[in-house]
């Protein structure tokens, strides 16, 4: 391909997407597709001659698109949302033409510079103070692929900044400490650091969040079995149910703890402490809030003290407007990361990181070479202006709370959990109130929701209790489609489960 057939190329392809939007709303939200389907249809070599673009362009239409869920689309409720807009999109291809792997400061200048305003951007729009910014030099900002390497990264800094406090622990005695609604993220990173997870129970009295109370008992009964806990991942919006740990408790609790970090993975809810009327719950003034004694603790064995938050994520993929991937993580001290991550051999020193006048990204971080994604956060805050992404987010919690109104005013139907901002997660009932029939019953409405492909619904199970997740967040969503998901599919299917589950019985 030349310059002149991608400008062609390039012009078509812009038109190609917009006609995608355009019609978005008249497909299936789920492909109907069985497994294998979309392989069968792709040359199991790569051709010896080049093909002409044109032929390589129409199979977008009949090769992928049959095989494609639908994230945007209005209906599309599981999971959590993955918005993308405009802007990230042309900052993607923007990026795509000055390819480059950004792993320090000299490989693109403009790569770290803007990566590091822009985290600052976000801290200030998240309500973040200063020593979370990058350019108070101490804290500071990294864009990630993921909530899950976010917290693999900090988990190795974690276990650096313990073993510096207590050298020679073995192993074998380190410990992460999570609960039993925090992401499998924890389970994973333990996994690859070779450690154990140790998930503490909540329970429905305290919508499953974790309690100061129950993590102290935690604590204790650890130490007595002479564990090593290290990291502790907290979390405000939990997967199943958007459940938010009390962080205020937490902290009173691991500032006794001083030995422990942590870290909190707001993978998706983060965002909406954007909103003023979100902060409190999401816990901003502990977030912010340094230990009465972080001063005196700075020295090179322990960095930042106990009693305080030692790192944040949330991910601007899922409801922050920003094409995945963009998970943001912010370090209290930057120290942390690159007293466990720094390797510089010879051939990757430069005068301008041995003289600490910049960041070198690749000393945050696991990879070498990382994505230039701070442009695609610069496009979109600056389109949309901190009003817009504010709009963009009361919008959702609206449209959720419009949602739970549907719900609480259904028969045979309850809220599980309260709303957790733009997710909710309800419960089909019987009346026989048992749990077993109850359990069978969601997931026959599962099951029946899943042949559905208008919509795209996704399950959970809490304490022994199946239910089923709404999570609120395509920015094609607006009220009539909350409704006539209800009336016309849910409701039905509602119906078509409990007959499921009869003709079980009998
Ligand atoms: C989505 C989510 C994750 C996983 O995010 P990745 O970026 O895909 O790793 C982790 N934790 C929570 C609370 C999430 O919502």
């Amino acid at each position: 391909m030349d310059r002149e057939q991608f400008r062609k190329a390039g012009y078509a392809a812009v038109d190609r997407i917009c006609d995608y939007f355009e019609n978005l709303e008249s497909k299936d939200v789920v492909p109907n597709v069985q497994p294998g389907d979309v392989a069968k249809l792709i040359e199991p070599e790569a051709p010896e001659q080049g093909q002409p673009w044109d032929e390589i362009a129409k199979d977008f239409d009949r090769v992928i698109m049959p095989g494609i869920t639908h994230w945007q689309h209005p209906n599309f409720y599981a999971y959590f949302p993955a918005n993308t807009t405009y802007e990230s999109i042309l900052a993607d291809m923007y990026t795509g033409a000055v390819s480059n792997p950004g792993f320090n400061w000299l490989c693109s200048p403009a790569c770290t510079e803007l990566e590091s305003v822009v985290m600052d951007w976000v801290a200030k729009l998240l309500g973040f103070n200063e020593g979370w910014m990058n350019a108070g030099q101490v804290g500071g900002g990294i864009i990630m692929g993921s909530a899950s390497e976010s917290a693999l990264t900090v988990c190795i800094a974690a276990r650096e900044r313990f073993l510096r406090l207590h050298p020679n622990t073995p192993t074998s005695e380190l410990v992460i400490v999570g609960t039993n609604q925090t992401h499998s993220l924890g389970a994973k990173a333990a996994l690859i650091l070779g450690v154990e997870f140790v998930a503490i129970s909540t329970s429905a009295e305290d919508n499953w969040s974790l309690r100061g109370e129950t993590l102290e008992t935690e604590l204790k009964r650890l130490e007595e079995k002479g564990k090593k806990p290290f990291i502790l991942l907290a979390t405000i919006g939990s997967t199943s149910t958007g459940a938010i740990d009390n962080i205020a408790e937490v902290t009173e609790v691991t500032a006794h703890h001083p030995d422990l970090f942590l870290h909190i993975d707001a993978a998706w809810a983060g965002v909406f402490l954007s909103l003023e009327e979100c902060r409190q719950e999401c816990f901003l003034e502990t977030i912010n809030a340094r230990a009465k004694n972080a001063n005196e603790v700075k020295n090179d064995a322990a960095i930042c003290a106990g009693g305080e938050v030692h790192s944040f994520c949330t991910n601007l993929h899922k409801s922050g407007l920003v094409t995945f991937d963009a998970s943001c993580l912010w370090i209290r001290d930057r120290e942390l990361l690159t007293s466990a991550l720094d390797v510089t051999p010879f051939y990757l020193r430069t005068a301008q990181a041995t003289s600490g006048l910049v960041i070198d990204y690749r000393n945050w971080q696991i990879p070498l070479g990382r994505r230039f994604r701070s442009l695609k956060i610069w496009y979109v805050l600056r389109s949309f202006g901190t009003n817009g992404f504010r709009s963009h987010l009361r919008k959702l919690v609206n449209l959720a709370k419009y949602f739970e109104e549907i719900v609480r005013s259904e028969d045979g139907v309850e809220m599980f959990t309260p709303r957790s901002f733009s997710l909710v997660v309800f419960r089909i009932l019987d009346p026989s109130k048992n749990r077993e029939i109850e359990n069978k019953l969601n997931a026959a409405f599962i099951k029946r929701s899943n042949e559905e492909h208008k919509i795209m619904l996704t399950q959970t199970s809490v304490g022994g209790k199946q239910c089923v997740r709404v999570a609120i967040g395509s920015r094609e969503t607006e009220e009539r489609h909350l409704k006539e998901s209800w009336e016309g599919i849910i409701r039905p299917l509602i119906a078509k489960a409990r007959e499921d589950v009869k003709a079980e019985a009998n």
